[in-house]
C-alpha cells in the first residue's frame, strides 16, 4: 500500500509526551513510532509538552511551594520523592468529589512522603498551581488540536505523566468525540500492568479512552491501524500478536524532526531493547519481552546523522542495560574516528572491573555510566538477583573512575528485609569509595503487586497494603501500595534522608541545576587524571570536543598512578 493511501484511510495521527517527565532526550518512544509508523506510510506528528516552559516553570512553582511547607530536615532528596507528591496531587484535583476529604488526602500524599504534615493554607497555596497548570494544559491542548487537527491521539503514558495524560484524553473525547484515544507506554509495566489490581477499574474508569496498546507498541500501533488485531477489546499486548516483537533493524532511526531538540541537554539514540538478566525489582523484562541488539553499524549512522543535523555531540542511549553493546559499541566510534560522546545504563558486570575494557570505551566516547549498584549490603545483593558482588563493585567504579568516565551510581534504599546494618554497609560502601562515585542518587524502594520479577513471592511472603485511605482509591485511580514488612516505608524514607546527609557531610554530589553540575565536573576532574571534559565544554565550545582518542591508560598501583608509554593509539 502506498504512503499516501495508507495516510488518507487513517487521518493524522498526533503522538503526545505529556508533562510531567524530565526532557533530558527528546522522547524516545514516541519518536521511534513516528520513524515506524511513517516508514508504513502514515502521517505522524509527535509533540512533547514537557518543553514548554510555562510548564516547567509551574513545576518549579509547585516545588518551590512545597519545599517552603516541608522543613529541611524532612525534604531527603526532594527534588525526586516530591514526584510522587506532585503526581498523587493532580490526581486527586482532577478526580476528587468532597472539598474537606481533599483537603484531608493531599495533606495525607505530603505526610506519606515527608513525614511531617502541612497546614490547610498551604494545601491551597499548592492547590493553587495544580489548577492554574490543567487550565493552562487546557488552552494549549485545544489550541493544538485545532491546528493538528488529528484523526488519532496517542498519549506514551509514564507514572508522571498520567494525571496530565488522563485530562488529555478526557478533553480530546468531550471537544473531538470523532477522534481515536490511544494510550501506550511504560506505566503498562509496573503500576498499570495488566495483572495488577488497578487494571481492569483502569479500563472501566477511563471510558475516553479508545485504546491501550501494552509493551513494545510497533507491531501493535501499526496492526491496529491496519484493523488486524482482534476485534472489541479495549486492551491489546503482546500476546495478541503471538508474542511477536519488531526486528530493531528494521525499525529505523528515531524521528526527531518534529522536536526542538535544542531543548534537550542530551540527543538520544539505542543499541538494544530489554535485559539479560533479571533483577527482582525491575519491570524492564516485562515492558519489553525478549532481549534484542541493534546492528552496530545502524547506532553508529544514526548518532553521526543525528550529530551532523543537529551539532550536537552528547547522546544519552536508552538502552535498559549498554553492557551488551559497549565494546562493540566503542570500537566502532575509535574505527570511524567520531567525535560523538555518550552515556547510559550499565551493571557492575566483570567487564566493567577490565580496565582496559573501560579504557576502550573511554577511547570510543563513553561519557558516563549509570550504574544500577543498588546495596552495599551482599546480603541485600543476593535477595535482589544482582548476581553481582561488593567486590565487583568496588572494582568496576574503580576500573571506570581511571578511564575518567562519570560514574553516577544508583541505591535501593529499603528493599524489603534490609535491615539498618545492612543500610550501614550501603554508606561504609560508598564512604570507601567516594573519590570513584561521580554522583551518588537513592531511591526508595517500591512495591507494584505486579510487573516486577518478585512481584508474587512479595505478596505471598508479606501482606500488601495500600499507601493511602481506600476511600481515596476512585480519586488517586492508580493505588500507591506498601509491603508489611521491614523496613516499614517509614523507616525507609528516615534512611533516604540519612543517605542524602551522609552524602552530601562527605562532599559526593547529587546534582541537578547546571551550577551543581559544573562544580561536580570540577570535583571530577581534580579526582581523575583521565577525567571527560566537564558538561560546560559541550555547551559552549564553537568547536566540537575531541580528545577521547587520545586517552592515555593509568597503571593504578594503590596511590601510585602513572601513565603507560608502551600503550600507542
Ligand atoms: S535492574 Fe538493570 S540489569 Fe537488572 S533487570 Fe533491570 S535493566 Fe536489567
Amino acid at each position: 500500500m502506498s504512503q499516501k493511501n495508507n495516510s488518507s484511510q487513517t487521518g493524522k495521527i498526533l503522538l503526545v509526551l505529556c508533562p510531567y517527565w524530565t526532557p533530558l532526550i527528546p522522547p524516545l518512544g514516541i519518536s521511534c513510532l513516528k520513524s515506524y509508523l511513517g516508514g508504513h506510510g502514515y502521517d505522524v506528528k509527535t509533540v512533547d509538552i514537557n518543553i514548554i516552559r510555562q510548564f516547567s516553570d509551574l513545576k518549579n512553582e509547585y516545588f518551590q511551594t512545597l519545599q517552603s511547607a516541608v522543613p529541611e530536615d524532612c525534604r531527603g532528596n526532594f527534588l525526586n520523592i516530591g514526584n510522587d507528591v506532585l503526581r498523587n496531587h493532580m490526581m486527586a484535583h482532577l478526580h476528587s468529589k468532597g472539598e474537606k476529604d481533599y483537603s484531608r488526602l493531599i495533606n495525607i500524599i505530603v505526610q506519606k512522603t515527608f513525614y511531617n504534615p502541612i497546614d490547610a493554607s498551604q494545601v491551597v497555596r499548592l492547590d493553587d498551581v495544580i489548577r492554574r497548570f490543567f487550565a493552562a494544559l487546557e488552552t494549549y491542548l485545544l489550541r493544538l488540536l485545532e491546528e493538528e487537527k488529528p484523526a488519532l491521539f496517542g498519549v506514551s503514558v509514564y507514572k508522571g505523566t498520567l494525571p496530565a495524560s488522563l485530562f488529555a484524553f478526557k478533553l480530546v473525547k468531550q471537544h473531538f468525540p470523532h477522534i481515536t484515544t490511544v494510550m501506550g507506554g511504560g506505566i503498562f509495566a509496573d503500576q498499570l500492568n495488566v495483572d495488577s489490581p488497578d487494571f481492569s477499574g483502569f479500563l472501566e474508569q477511563t471510558p475516553y479512552i479508545d485504546t491501550c496498546i501494552i509493551g513494545e507498541g510497533e507491531l501493535l500501533f501499526l496492526k491496529l491501524l491496519r484493523r488486524e488485531l482482534p476485534p472489541h477489546k479495549k486492551a491489546y499486548s503482546l500476546p495478541d500478536i503471538e508474542g511477536e516483537t519488531v526486528d530493531l533493524s528494521l525499525i529505523g532511526d528515531p524521528d526527531f524532526s518534529d522536536l526542538n531538540v535544542r531543548y534537550y541537554p542530551n540527543l538520544a539514540s539505542f543499541g538494544s531493547r530489554s535485559c539479560p538478566f533479571q533483577c527482582g525489582f525491575c519491570s524492564e523484562t516485562v515492558q519489553w519481552g525478549r532481549f534484542r541488539k541493534r546492528p552496530v553499524d545502524q547506532i553508529v549512522n544514526d548518532t553521526i546523522t543525528q550529530y551532523r543535523k543537529y551539532n550536537r555531540q552528547l547522546f544519552l542511549m536508552g538502552d535498559s542495560l549498554l553492557n551488551p553493546v559497549a565494546s562493540v559499541l566503542s570500537q566502532e566510534y575509535i574505527n570511524r574516528g567520531t567525535v560523538i560522546y555518550w552515556d547510559g545504563y550499565l551493571r557492575a558486570d566483570r567487564e566493567v572491573c577490565d580496565p582496559d575494557t573501560t579504557l576502550l570505551w573511554r577511547r570510543g566516547g563513553f561519557y558516563r555510566a549509570r550504574l544500577g549498584l543498588e546495596s552495599g549490603s551482599p546480603r541485600v545483593l543476593a535477595a535482589m538477583g544482582k548476581k553481582v558482588s561488593v567486590e565487583q563493585i568496588k572494582s568496576a567504579l574503580h576500573s571506570l573512575a581511571n578511564a575518567g568516565i562519570k560514574t553516577t551510581t544508583y541505591w535501593v534504599i529499603g528493599y524489603p528485609g534490609e535491615t539498618e546494618d545492612d543500610f550501614m554497609q550501603t554508606l561504609a560502601l560508598i564512604d570507601a569509595l567516594k573519590n570513584d562515585i561521580y554522583e551518588a542518587e537513592c531511591n526508595p524502594f517500591n512495591y507494584f503487586p505486579t510487573g516486577q520479577v518478585n512481584s508474587s513471592r512479595w505478596e505471598k511472603e508479606n501482606k500488601a497494603l495500600y499507601l493511602y485511605p481506600p476511600e481515596a482509591k476512585d480519586a488517586l485511580i492508580v493505588s500507591t501500595w506498601t509491603l508489611d514488612c521491614e523496613p516499614s516505608r517509614q523507616e525507609t524514607y528516615r534512611r533516604v534522608r540519612h543517605f542524602v546527609k551522609h552524602c552530601r557531610r562527605e562532599g559526593i554530589p547529587n546534582p541537578y541545576s547546571m551550577a551543581e553540575i559544573n562544580q561536580a565536573d570540577q570535583r571530577w576532574q581534580k579526582l581523575h587524571k583521565n577525567a571527560v571534559p566537564p558538561l560546560v565544554n559541550f555547551v559552549a565550545n564553537e568547536t566540537a570536543v575531541d580528545e577521547c582518542r587520545n586517552i592515555k591508560k593509568i597503571i593504578m598501583a594503590q596511590h601510585n598512578e602513572k601513565e603507560d608509554k608502551s600503550f600507542v593509539f
